[in-house]
């Protein structure tokens, strides 16, 4: 299989945008060629694990948390959420790879601390075609069991759906506004809206694959305003794969054999949303 080594600084040379910076771009910057951006500084290189065709769409996973950043902690003690969300993200990434159908990076591949900015940032440098955090629960309750799947929105499904993204907004600062002027802000408003739609669409396709092979919760699909979903300016879903609080779920998520069933389904539904779209 073909490795390719993606400098982001590449990617910012060549002036590639995400959704927002194309339509802003349509405004009258496109014609000149010479387009410069506001973008952060490059954040290392990105590694690209290519697809067995030329041209695949790229699918950027991000495993949540990282570094200074431990995220949860295991109920037992021995597992930490930054770890399990890593491993996954790659066993997800190696079986991508392994299949051939997709592209697809990594926010992270070690113990490394990335601000919410950097890994939107990361997926819009890119123009990924999909986007998807990857995270494991945690909660007082130590029966709460089960998969989750959040998919952006304005208005959160429930108040603990609020309340998460606004814990993990929170978590690593406010991330800068939407532009001002209002043709931009309405052609904004208008790639957002259809960001969520496509959204929530992967997010369903992602459960009915997941159904009868990885426990859920009740209500498996929630809603919620996560600034990384919205900066990534892609169809982009955050994965909680289960609850490390509760003694079930945590032994199955600490083996890669437990986690084998949701990475299966995660890939299978990723693929099949990717196809779809790329055949409207
Ligand atoms: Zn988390």
């Amino acid at each position: 299989m073909l490795l390719a080594v993606v400098l982001l600084a590449l990617a910012v040379a060549r002036g590639r945008t995400g959704v927002v910076g194309d339509a802003i771009a349509l405004i009258g910057e496109a014609r000149t060629g010479g387009l410069t951006l506001n973008l952060p500084e490059p954040v290392a290189d990105v590694r690209v694990r290519e697809a067995r065709l030329p041209g695949r769409p790229i699918v950027l996973i991000d495993p949540g948390h990282g570094g200074r950043d431990p995220g949860a902690p295991g109920l037992s003690g021995a597992s930490q959420e930054k770890d399990l969300t890593l491993a996954m993200a790659k066993e997800l990434a190696d079986l991508l790879e392994q299949r051939g159908r997709v592209r697809v990076a990594l926010t992270r591949e070690d113990d490394k601390y990335l601000t919410l900015e950097q890994r939107a940032g990361i997926a819009r440098r890119l123009q990924a075609g999909l986007f998807l955090s990857l995270h494991m629960d945690s909660a007082p309750n130590p029966l709460a069991k089960g998969a989750t799947i959040y998919s952006l929105s304005d208005v959160a499904s429930s108040a603990e759906a609020a309340r998460f993204a606004a814990a993990e907004n929170r978590e690593q600062g406010a991330i800068s506004s939407e532009p001002d002027d209002s043709v931009r802000a309405l052609l904004a408003d208008v790639a957002l809206r259809e960001q969520m739609e496509v959204s929530a669409g992967l997010a369903e396709r992602l459960l009915r694959r997941a159904a009868g092979r990885v426990e859920l919760r009740p209500r498996p699909h929630q809603f919620a305003a996560f600034h990384v979903l919205r900066r990534a300016e892609t169809p982009a879903v955050l994965v909680e794969g289960g609850y490390i609080s509760n003694a079930e779920d945590e032994a199955m998520l600490i083996t890669r054999e437990g986690r084998a069933p949701l990475v299966l389904a995660l890939a299978q539904a990723i693929e099949a949303d990717l196809a779809t779209r790329s055949a409207r």
